[in-house]
């Protein structure tokens, strides 16, 4: 009986990482392509055992004293005596079933650290190396998220021994590797441009304003709020992400009075705190509502629907706060025109904010956070998917 074995020493990642890069994802059983990781420790030899190509030989030679004809795949070994002999070594190819771990060997790798890790957690200098060859194999295997499903101790695939050592919470590694793979990337932040092809999709969005319990029910907001700022956005070219962001912060997920109907004000528009316990003249009105609940009229905008009003007002007004007039297209002029008519964006602000922290002092006041405010939702609206 042939033992699988082809020893290989790769003294850095990076090595590793190119010969990885030259195998295709093999699977040990038939039609299941390998999916994992599992780690372990050697107990013994410990890392002040280690002799590099000696070591390894003397435990292959263990194995085949056991009668297996295969091997863990790879043994990690960060801090022996001699540095020449640190690295990530092969015994088992990757390419071939090894044995370690049991009903795990049929779709997962095995990787041994070097050392005892029942008296001690891993070194700060052999955890990244552990972590980075995980990761390598992870991406091999084409994970999509990290648990317990594609990577393991030794302990959890039904042993009764403590490897991969009492000293390493697995549920750590796990959380560890999936933040190296898959890292949460902020993708608005308060320097995000608030022209922008759209961020977030509108299930994200949708999705997101349902969380919560405002004045429009699921159908509303899927089939006339959240396309309306897409329709405005692709008009316009601010993205409408940036905008329902805004609108969730203004609104309180559209639960505020303002936002309710008949006002149907989205951002606040006109609205200045002054409140009139006297009816206002005739020719200011439009620029009132009436509270039932205060018994006195507030003032701001109101809004006929969300679709043909309110939001080409909110997104004509956002894009007046991104560009000055001078640099925009005929198209955004136009639209600005017409959707700021009621209140028109003072010559001051026009153009202020071409990123998201220029709304401070400005559309909001005194602002301060305001940014990180809506950067905030914009990146948990993108996260929904
Ligand atoms: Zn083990």
């Amino acid at each position: 009986m042939t033992f699988a074995v082809d020893i290989v020493q790769w003294r850095t990642v990076a090595d590793f990482k190119k010969h990885v890069s030259t195998i295709a994802l093999p699977s040990f059983i038939p039609n299941t392509p390998v999916d994992g990781v599992v780690v372990h420790h050697t107990w013994k030899p410990t890392l002040a055992d280690w002799r590099g190509e000696t070591t390894m030989n003397g435990m292959l030679n263990y194995y085949k004293r056991l009668g297996w004809n295969a091997a863990p795949h790879l043994f990690i070994a960060i801090g022996s005596p001699n540095i020449a002999n640190d690295g990530i070594w092969q015994m088992t190819p990757l390419t071939t079933k090894g044995i370690h771990a049991g009903d795990c060997n049929n779709t997962k790798w095995g990787i041994e650290v070097v050392g005892n890790y029942d008296i001690a957690p891993w070194s700060d200098a052999l955890r990244p190396v552990v972590y980075d060859v995980v990761a390598e194999l992870m991406k091999k295997a084409n994970a999509r998220s990290i648990s317990l499903r594609n990577l393991r101790g030794h302990r959890e695939c039904g042993s009764t021994k403590t490897c991969p050592g009492k000293m390493i919470d697995m549920d750590v590694v796990r959380n560890d590797v999936q933040s190296i793979l898959f890292p949460t990337v902020e993708i608005v932040s308060r320097n995000s441009s608030i022209i922008a092809p759209a961020r977030c999709t509108q299930s994200e969005a949708v999705a997101y304003l349902s969380n919560r319990n405002g004045w429009y029910t699921h159908d509303e907001l899927k089939n006339i709020i959240v396309p309306a700022y897409f329709e405005y956005g692709a008009i316009t070219g601010v993205d409408p992400c940036v905008a329902i962001a805004q609108l969730i912060h203004e609104t309180g997920y559209l639960t505020s009075w303002w936002s309710n109907r008949p006002r149907r004000n989205p951002a606040g528009i006109g609205v200045t705190g002054q409140t009139s316990a006297t009816k206002p003249p005739a020719s200011d009105l439009q620029n009132w509502a009436y509270n039932e609940q205060t018994k006195r009229w507030h003032k701001g905008l109101s809004f006929q629907t969300w679709k043909d009003v309110a939001i080409p007002a909110h997104m004509a007004r956002l894009l007046g706060y991104a560009i000055p007039p001078q640099k925009m297209t005929a198209q955004q002029q136009e639209f600005v025109q017409k959707h700021t008519a009621s209140r028109p964006i003072p010559s001051r602000v026009q153009g202020c904010a071409p990123t998201l922290a220029g709304l401070e002092g400005t559309w909001a006041f005194p602002g301060k956070g305001y940014a990180d405010k809506l950067s905030i939702h914009a990146n948990n609206i993108i996260r929904m998917s």
